[in-house]
């Protein structure tokens, strides 16, 4: 069975791969440093309210206000093991100077806390360091999602310790996109060509140089590739349409011929599901049934916990409720996906924290399709009121505690009176 949650942090394996340089492996999970890592983690994230509200059974109903909570939500495991070990390197490496590879995982809140750790960030909007200043002393940490291959070797040229914080159902995906590339297999990956996850899989799918890879993300896209396989097409159309979304050298006409499918981790997975659908079909028309099982492959790559977190809110979405509040980063792909999920029942809030609340007759929110926060007016309808809320993966409890605790002061019902009802 899968550990999932905070038992994992004493499974000992070697935690840290060494770079190109042989260093020795250390063991962070030592139970001194996991012990205090705990310690530390608990006092950021942790949260007595949503604690209480779980052992309630997901319910908490205070004056004319019911609040709902998802059976499962916030942090997974791979988000859990991720930041232990992130703290856990702080301790361990006390005089070294620490880096990470972009965001640890897609919570600004989070990400403040590993910077205030003095963990300086080498990629991405928020970076504070260059990869061309690494020392052979320093240590760098690769984040859940893992790192494109060329990151990776920039890194070990510099002779630095690796803290390798890669979920393992991500290395699973890797796996896949590795063997069909030996099979000269092109892998169509369902995903954001944009998001770190996906870029480290592009890059792995090459293998070792016989691979190809195109990235879809929606199932228009999907249906462009599917049309291209049966009926041909305009290649520079297809190249321009799929720009920054394909492997170097790819070209439709030669290698839509042998396909596999695999996904983002964090994807819907009836979406995913339908993709692969549709490819597998478009093979069949063009190649007739006996060719379509040598010319296609599938292996389902949607992880535990994104299932688990989108079958949750699945189940809570059949119970009456008057609103949804999704909370978590706006970058974070599973959230986004909840919130989708929210919009095809009932009115659904996308927020990063409390402070989006501002008033019960004003929510600032992420619209998913403008793709950028908005202001949104009596949100929170007067009289009875039924509110579900559920977080994605990146999310910590404390910033579920707070935002919870907003609602209810919005109807006049103070923190205390609500850490009494928990
Ligand atoms: S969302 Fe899934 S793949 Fe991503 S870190 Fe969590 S468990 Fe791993």
């Amino acid at each position: 069975m899968r550990p999932t949650g905070r038992e994992k942090i004493f499974v000992s394996t070697n935690l840290i791969s060494s770079g190109t340089t042989a260093r020795e492996k250390v063991n962070l999970r030592t139970p001194d440093v996991m012990a205090a890592v705990q310690e530390q983690v608990e006092s950021h994230y942790r949260s007595d309210v949503v604690d209480g509200v779980r052992r309630n059974g997901g319910i908490i109903s205070v004056g004319d206000v019911t609040v709902r909570l998802a059976k499962q939500f916030g942090f997974c495991y791979g988000v859990e093991r991720a930041i232990d070990l992130a703290y856990a390197a702080r301790k361990v490496f006390k005089d070294r100077r620490l880096f990470i590879v972009g965001e640890i995982i897609h919570n600004p809140e989070v990400n403040e806390q590993i910077s205030s750790l003095g963990i300086k960030n080498l990629t991405g909007r928020n970076k504070q360091a260059d990869i061309s200043e690494l020392q052979p002393d320093d240590v760098v940490i690769l984040p859940a999602f893992g790192t494109e291959l060329s990151i990776l070797q920039q890194i070990k040229d510099h002779g630095c310790q690796i803290v390798d914080t890669t979920c393992g159902d991500v290395m699973s995906v890797w796996k896949r996109v590795r063997k069909y590339a030996s099979e000269s297999v092109t892998s169509i990956i369902h995903g954001k060509a944009e998001h770190e996850e996906t870029k480290a899989t592009s890059s792995r799918a090459l293998g070792d140089g016989k691979g190809h890879y195109v990235v879809v993300l929606t199932l228009a896209d999907t249906d462009y590739v599917c049309n291209y396989i049966r009926n041909g097409g305009n290649k520079q159309e297809f190249l321009d349409k799929f720009s920054g979304a394909h492997s170097a050298g790819f070209d439709p006409d030669v290698h839509l011929q042998t396909v596999g499918v695999a996904n983002q981790t964090t994807m819907l997975r009836g979406e995913t599901e339908e993709v692969q659908r549709r490819v597998r079909q478009a093979i069949f028309d063009r190649d007739g049934p006996g060719e379509a099982a040598k010319n296609f492959r599938f292996f389902d790559t949607i992880c535990g916990a994104t299932q688990e977190r989108q079958d949750a809110l699945r189940e809570l979405l059949e119970v009456p409720m008057d609103l949804l509040l999704v909370v978590g980063g706006y970058n974070s792909s599973n959230t986004s996906h909840l919130a989708e999920m929210g919009e095809e029942k009932l009115p659904t809030y996308f927020v990063l924290n409390a402070s989006r609340l501002v008033s019960a007759t004003e929510i600032k929110h992420y619209d998913l399709h403008e793709k950028r926060e908005v202001v949104s007016h009596f949100w929170l309808p007067p009289g009875p009121v039924v509110v579900g809320i559920t977080a994605g993966a990146s999310c910590p409890n404390n910033l579920i505690e707070e935002t919870l605790i907003r609602l209810f002061e919005l109807r006049g019902i103070s923190r205390e009176q609500l850490q009494v009802a928990a």
